[in-house]
């Protein structure tokens, strides 16, 4: 039986109207959630995320405090403006876009964010608080994936995952979120990476197999069980001469032969990637919630 292809666009269409409305509400509280942006240089891939994120920004309502910095901008500089909007009571969020010009110091500048308007939930305080499973901001493409299962009625309580790939941004965090003792969590989790012994054996025990790897083909049709859910998080540029650009874009899973296979399965593009963003505008009406004294979600 084929799988049902979970549309990533449609799911994060749905959140963001949530957020719309959410947005609505507050702003008749006379609350405006920020969001203030931070790009430095001229990288093409940051730049059209950061334009995705300010349009995103003004289509839900949210204002958005736009700095777009040149490549030479000095760690001082950067600094001094992580803490302007550290100050700004009219900022809620503060994202500075990855990576930074090399001659920055990216670790130094995270941790000059205040950890209450980290809204890529980055900041070493925000990661203890999702360990520990207190209130903080979650990183946005985790809890992405974590929406799109739930949204598409999946059910995680119990579930066998296997994650392949420990990354920081991905992979640990999603584990972390997964094994909570939580309505919606409470998964039995089985990180994997390169120094697994037999991947297909960790995969085929699998009730949802969530892949982050940022390889394609990491994950084929022989390595799911009958019928397990697939989550494709890689997002892999392929030559393909018959495409404009010359590329096209793939995930880590060979989509075509699993998805005969699978229950869910989500495309590349157009699955997990939508969600990202919407998690960043939630976690900045969050923390807007939050700075009024208004009971958020967690
Ligand atoms: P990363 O930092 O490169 O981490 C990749 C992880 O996968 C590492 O832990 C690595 O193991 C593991 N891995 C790589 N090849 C493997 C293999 N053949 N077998 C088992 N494990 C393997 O990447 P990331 O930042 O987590 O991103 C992962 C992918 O997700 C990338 O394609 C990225 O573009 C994509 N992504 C998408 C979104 C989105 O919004 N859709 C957001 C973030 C990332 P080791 O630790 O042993 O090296």
């Amino acid at each position: 039986m084929a799988a049902r292809v979970i549309d990533g666009k449609q799911v994060a269409a749905a959140m963001r109207a949530e957020i719309k409305e959410e947005v609505a509400k507050l702003k008749q509280k006379g609350i405006l959630p920020g969001l203030g942006v931070i790009l430095v240089g001229d990288d093409p891939a940051s730049r059209s995320y950061v334009t995705a994120k300010e349009k995103t920004c003004e289509e839900i309502g949210i204002y958005s405090d736009d700095n777009r910095l040149p490549a030479e901008t000095s760690q001082k500089q950067l600094m001094a403006l992580v803490e302007k909007m550290n100050k700004d009571p009219k900022i809620h969020g503060i994202l500075v876009q990855l990576p930074l010009p090399k001659h920055l110091n990216e670790a130094e500048i995270l941790l000059a964010i205040d950890p209450d308007k980290d809204v890529d939930g980055f900041h070493p305080m925000n990661v203890g608080r999702m360990v520990v499973g207190e209130k903080g901001f979650l990183p946005c493409t985790p809890h992405g994936v974590i929406q799109l299962l739930i949204r598409s009625g999946v059910t995680i309580e119990g579930a066998n995952v296997v994650i392949v790939g420990r990354s920081n941004i991905v992979g640990k965090p999603l584990a972390n979120m997964l094994i909570q003792k939580k309505p919606n969590r409470n998964a039995t989790v089985t990180i994997c990476h390169t120094r697994t012994k037999d991947l297909a054996h960790q995969t085929r025990q699998a009730d949802i197999v969530i892949a982050a790897a940022g390889r394609p083909n990491t994950i084929t049709v022989d390595m799911i069980k009958e019928a397990a859910v697939v989550i494709d998080v890689g997002v892999n540029r392929v030559e393909d001469a018959t495409k404009k650009k010359g590329y096209r874009l793939v995930g880590d899973v060979d989509f075509e032969r699993v998805k005969e296979k699978a229950s869910f399965i989500t495309p590349v593009p157009g699955g997990v990637g939508p969600m990202t963003i919407t998690m960043l505008l939630y976690n900045t009406v969050e923390s807007a919630k939050r700075a009024a004294g208004i009971e958020t979600k967690g």
